[in-house]
């Protein structure tokens, strides 16, 4: 597996190499391309949340899913939240809505209502900056603890879950979920629905590649995202899908103890 533990020390190794040959032989081509290599990588590892490159991180159940998917929602709580619940309850369909703390205190009818609901609650940081991905571990336990805190005051719940902001990991947040202890939640399938305009292509999306044991990502911060739900829902009890909770899917715990 491609780790940064095992990749570091291998371009550190091929890299002082190739820093020699040029020294010595007078092209510095090979040095290059091991530097271009390692940023092409760790980027890569950033930005691609299945690779738990930096960090372990669950994003699928790969066997044994029976129909099972998990729908997830980030960004909320929102005045739109609502909707998502009425059609989730229509459905009798469980989700996991990763919360932002700052909308936690903005909606906290709404986030109780997700638990009163039987949906799961999880960590999305207090206030989703942009700069996430450049924080200081210490700046990142802040923005946990402080979500959790609200959460907890809110619902008597400290989430175990935590999807990290525009799905980016690296070294910081490795070090502040350990602090935490936390577990980060990815995806296997993702709508699009912040950046796609037309919902038939939502849709689409979502359906073309669908599989039990998916956990499928989308935000409920939109009448689009209502719109697709409306569309979708019907369409994976059709096909006898059924979503469960990430705890329920996984078989992990929610949160603390
Ligand atoms: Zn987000």
């Amino acid at each position: 597996m491609l780790k940064h533990t095992i990749v570091y020390p291998l371009f550190l190794l091929t890299g002082f190499i190739a820093l020699l040959a040029g020294i010595f032989g007078g092209s510095f081509a090979w040095f290059f391309v091991v530097v271009l290599l390692a940023v092409g990588i760790t980027a890569w590892g950033a930005f691609d949340i299945r690779l738990g490159y930096f960090t372990p991180t669950f994003f699928q159940k790969k066997y044994n899913a029976e129909g099972r998917i998990a729908l997830t929602f980030d960004d909320g709580p929102s005045p739109y939240t609502t909707e998502v619940l009425q059609l989730l309850k229509a459905y009798q369909f469980k989700a996991t809505f990763f919360c932002i703390g700052k909308h936690v205190l903005a909606y906290p009818d709404i986030t109780k209502q997700m638990i009163d609901e039987g949906h799961t609650l999880g960590n999305h940081t207090y206030s989703h900056r942009k700069s996430f991905g450049f924080l200081k571990e210490k700046d990142l336990v802040t923005e946990l603890e402080k979500c959790n805190s609200i959460i907890y005051q809110t619902v008597g719940k400290i989430p175990k879950f935590f999807r990290p902001p525009f799905g980016v990991t690296n070294p910081s947040v490795a070090k502040a979920v350990q602090r935490t202890k936390q577990q980060i939640i990815g995806w296997s399938n993702r709508s699009l629905d912040t950046v796609t305009l037309e919902e038939d292509k939502i849709v689409e999306r979502v359906c073309k590649k669908l599989k039990a044991g998916d956990i499928i990502l989308f935000h409920d911060t939109s009448q689009r995202t209502v719109n697709v739900l409306k569309r979708l829902l019907p369409y994976l009890q059709k096909q006898g899908y059924i979503s469960v909770s990430v705890d329920d899917l996984l078989n992990l715990h929610g949160y603390e103890e």
